[in-house]
């Protein structure tokens, strides 16, 4: 009896193992995966192109891409969402806010803002990565 049941917390250990190990390569994969989609989606937008497809929010996160950059058309600003403090449902396409994210300065006629690119970075953290390299520059 004893003997019977340490064979069986053995296995279920081991199973437990497996699948957990399951799960991290699922993870990487998953991980790896957003991050390809998301840079080919950034380059399409850099580059202006059609929009034929959108990461979701949670691939975004996921990815550890916080950061929705969006221009405003009209006045030309650029504002960065943190995407993690949306309540919106993760499998949602980042694309799906743009009509929540016209400009306030030009509302109440704001045209529909656009999608920059998705970065690991806000934009006050990238004036400070800016300053940095011009002080290192000169
Ligand atoms: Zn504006």
């Amino acid at each position: 009896m004893g003997f019977n049941r340490r064979k069986l917390e053995d296995q279920r250990r081991e199973a437990a193992e497996r699948e957990a190990a399951r799960h991290r390569a699922t993870d990487a994969q998953m991980l790896d995966d957003a991050e390809q989609l998301i840079a080919a989606w950034n380059e399409r937008q850099a580059k202006r192109m059609p929009m034929l497809f959108s990461p979701t929010i949670g691939a975004a996160i996921t990815a550890g891409y916080w950061f929705l950059w969006v221009r405003c058309p009209a006045c030309r600003t650029i504002n960065a969402i943190d995407l993690r403090t949306l309540d919106r449902h993760h499998d949602a396409a980042v694309t799906s806010l743009i009509p929540a994210l016209s400009c306030r300065s030009c509302r109440p006629n704001a045209p529909f803002a656009e999608l920059v690119r998705l970065s690991r970075t806000s934009i006050a953290d990238e004036m400070r990565e800016e300053h940095r390299w011009r002080v290192l520059g000169e």
